[in-house]
């Protein structure tokens, strides 16, 4: 569903992605690990063209990344995005601001973006807060608030980058569990994650990055039981 072919980017001298290969397939989840620093979080945004690359090539469903232009905002309809930091819309209900792109973007009529807004909100776990506003809600709320504004697009994929990290551990695993569900209901997932459980349960693999190469890629099995590099088994030890 997705495939980067050899893809380099450069931050200055730092040569921050290098030679990329990476295809995932429809109803996969790969989960992408590694210190901080080697580059998961540029792999994401240039997956859904927040960044540019400068060489190599990136197909979603086949069709090449669209540099700009109409084809670029239909693009980023299909690539669902959740960061660490939620940035929902302050001033609008919970509602609102999963409905509002649909609306703007997508042209759906108010009713049906609504009624279908509300469907996700129960799917997170969060029909009854639909008339609130972000404010009132915690940072697990928020935050799957925040995965069910990026499903109404009806995204091809979903990209996670560090979803749970900036929440209270108590509000973690209330994330997980929905990121979870989407998973076996067959979401193509993208999830950059230091929650090993996670990785564990959900992913059927594991990318591995060290400064800018992807160093493994193998079902979690492999890679908790045996990882192959210093660099994994270094990274490993730290964190378990
Ligand atoms: P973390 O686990 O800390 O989130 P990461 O693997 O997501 O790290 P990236 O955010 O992709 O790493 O950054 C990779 C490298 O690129 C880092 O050395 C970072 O300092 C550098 N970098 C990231 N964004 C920019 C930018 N806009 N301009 C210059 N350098 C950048
Ligand atoms: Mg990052």
């Amino acid at each position: 569903l997705i495939e980067l072919r050899d893809v380099n980017k450069h931050y200055g001298q730092l040569h921050v992605l290098q030679g990329i290969d990476l295809a995932v397939g429809r109803g996969e989840v790969v989960v992408v690990i590694g210190p901080s620093g080697s580059g998961k979080s540029t792999l994401c945004r240039t997956m859904n063209r927040l960044e540019t690359v400068e060489s190599g090539t990136i197909t979603i469903d086949g069709q090449p990344l669209p540099e700009e232009g109409k084809g670029l905002a239909s693009l980023r309809a299909e690539v669902g995005m959740v960061f660490q930091s939620f940035n929902l819309f302050a001033h609008r209900t919970v509602l609102a601001n999963v409905s509002l792109a649909p609306i703007k973007v997508r042209r759906r009529k108010k009713e049906d973006a609504d009624r279908r807004s509300r469907e996700l909100l129960e799917r997170v776990g969060l029909a009854a807060h639909a008339d609130k506003y972000p404010a009132q809600l915690s940072g697990g709320q928020q935050q799957r608030v925040a995965i069910a504004r990026a499903l109404a697009m009806d995204p091809k994929v979903m990209l996670f980058d560090e979803p749970t990290s900036a929440l209270d551990p108590e509000m973690i695993n209330e994330v997980l569990e929905v990121m979870q569900q989407l998973a076996r209901d067959g979401m193509t997932m993208v999830v950059v994650t230091h929650e090993m459980g996670f990785a564990r349960s959900a992913a059927n693999r594991v990318v591995f990055m060290a400064d800018g190469r992807i160093v493994e890629d193998r079902s979690p099995e492999d890679f908790f039981t045996h990882p192959e590099s210093d660099r994994a088994r270094d990274f490993l030890s730290k964190i378990l």
